[in-house]
């Protein structure tokens, strides 16, 4: 790392492979089991121009993809990606370009092979399968390579596939018929390691330790040394650490706004103000709005129209409180500072067919329009994982660290139907109630995402003879990895007994609660 390096984007200071992207599912998996070892990865999608690339890579993988290479109009690498002179990996549908570009033997397969096979290293000189094993791999293809392609030999096969692996004699360059990157692959992660260190020669420099040290002074350089720069945080994970790392950047020309929409949990406020302000020494600016939003979602019923409301009325707040902010020298703020994560990148870029133009820039929503401010995006290079660890190493609590994930618009949409002042009450205390059992449970962190909501149904109860006729509350919490698809989570009927009983006991207004046993899909995680 030269000391001109350090100051310019992740992929000019850490050893990068650059991911080709297809359009397979399972592409960013590829990068995340990189990183796993260390080495730094990017995607890009399969139509970049090489001559275009925003970096040099130290080696290349093109990825998998629901394409057949012999169709008209299917995706193919730019040519260019043979004389950047770096070694190549082609999985699934990067491996059947590779010998689509060799001799065009590939065709459609007899039958379909998805799910487990074995695999057996017929080359076991070959620098890829350095120690693994014939172990399990996972396929998912319907073509195949009918003949090996020209200049390259056999290096594993499995029972359905002669060419399970296949090798450039002279080249480094790499094809595998399987997904090393999905973990039912077994050794999957050897042969990523195999390809990016021993091949690539990939210096594993990407820790957060490194990571903070160099985008410290990429931000120093980028702001300078007058500009001030604002930025919404919510108490969330993502908006803490952005926050806190432009605070070690650039100390109190940055400045962060909480807007309390009215929504938030119980206690929010006071905790946020307490671990920024206090703790993490983040110049903060606190804006007690509920009443604002409160009255803008009065007889508001619509679940969209509520989203709406509580989006525009945030910009509105957001716009209006930051223009009293002023800096020092008396001109005026220049950035925003976006918690944009890499996964939010990869949607945009990521490959979805050839006839699609591709999107490179990530929607910001209505803020950057209106308020003419230029974006600062520290934590877009990272994965949720990344910034917690990130998070970790800059100090942040570890109860903010591991917290569930919380919506913009809050017990808003957990609210259903209308939402007023007294069912926001109802539906806090119910919650904090659940969390709280969670939390004294030690539950919270196998849980990915817990809360109440207040449905806005009646029904009968009794309590002390007398006869009640009050709300109900659903209660909701899920495992998932990526939140994409999402479970409930299983229980013990003692907990759930303890927790029924003291919310109906401790919040006035509720007769009845019930836990919801929906898996994401059909149902979503949020009821509204
Ligand atoms: N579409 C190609 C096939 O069916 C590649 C599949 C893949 O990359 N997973 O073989």
């Amino acid at each position: 790392m030269s000391a001109i390096e350090e100051t310019a984007p992740a992929h000019q200071v850490f050893d990068t492979i650059l991911v080709l992207d297809f359009g397979s599912q399972y592409s960013h998996l590829i990068i995340r089991r990189l990183r796993e070892f260390n080495v730094y990865a990017e995607m890009l999608p399969c139509t970049q121009k090489i001559s275009e690339l925003p970096f040099k890579p130290v080696g290349v993988i093109l990825s998998g993809g629901p394409y057949s290479v012999y169709e008209e109009g299917a995706p193919h690498v730019d040519p260019a990606v043979f004389d950047l002179n770096v070694p190549v990996l082609g999985i699934c549908y990067g491996m059947q370009e590779l010998a689509w570009i060799n001799g065009k033997g590939v065709g459609r397969g007899l039958k379909r092979e998805y799910g487990p096979a074995v695999v057996n290293v017929v080359d076991e000189a070959c620098e890829l399968f350095k120690g693994v094993n014939n172990s399990q791999v996972w396929m998912s293809h319907n073509d195949k390579l009918t003949a090996l392609p020209n200049g390259f030999k056999t290096v594993a096969e499995t029972g359905n596939s002669p060419y399970a692996s296949i090798a450039h004699t002279e080249k480094p360059i790499f094809g595998l018929q399987f997904h090393p990157e999905v973990t039912h692959s077994l050794q999957g992660k050897i042969l990523l390691k195999n390809f990016a260190v021993s091949i690539c020669k990939a210096n594993q420099n990407w820790t957060m330790a490194n990571f903070i040290e160099t985008e410290i002074k990429r931000i120093r350089q980028l702001v300078g040394p007058t500009a001030e720069v604002i930025g919404a945080v919510s108490g969330g994970v993502d908006s803490t650490v952005g926050a806190k790392l432009m605070k070690e950047a650039i100390g109190d020309r940055f400045h962060a706004i909480y807007v309390d929409n009215g929504l938030m949990r119980k206690n929010e406020t006071v905790t946020v103000k307490k671990t920024l302000d206090e703790g993490l020494g983040i110049n903060l600016t606190v804006v007690e709005a509920g009443d604002e939003f409160l009255g803008k979602l009065k007889g508001i019923t619509d679940p969209e129209k509520k989203r709406k409301i509580i989006g525009n009325t945030f910009i509105h707040v957001f716009e209006r409180v930051a223009a009293e902010i002023k800096p020092k020298d008396g001109s005026d703020i220049e950035y925003l500072l976006q918690g944009t994560l890499y996964p939010d990148v990869i949607e945009s870029i990521s490959f979805k067919g050839p006839s699609q133009t591709i999107k490179t820039h990530h929607n910001v929503g209505g803020l950057l329009e209106d308020m003419k401010l230029k974006l600062i995006e520290p934590l877009r290079e990272l994965f949720k994982d990344e910034v917690r660890s990130l998070g970790k190493i800059l100090g942040i609590p570890d109860e903010l660290v591991w917290r569930h994930p919380f919506p913009g618009p809050g017990i808003g949409i957990r609210v259903l139907g209308e939402v007023t002042p007294s069912q926001v009450k109802i539906a806090r205390e119910a919650d904090y109630i659940f969390i709280e059992e969670i939390k004294a449970h030690g539950l919270y962190n196998q849980i990915s995402q817990a809360f109440a909501a207040l449905l806005p149904v009646k029904s009968v109860g009794v309590v002390g003879d007398q006869r009640t006729y009050e709300q109900v509350i659903a209660l909701r919490a899920i495992e998932t990895t990526d939140f994409m698809t999402a479970d409930w989570f299983v229980f013990e009927a003692a907990f759930l007994k303890k927790v029924a009983s003291r919310i109906v006991n401790e919040v006035d207004g509720v007769a009845r609660v019930t836990y919801d046993i929906t898996s994401k899909p059909p149902a979503t995680v949020e009821w509204e």
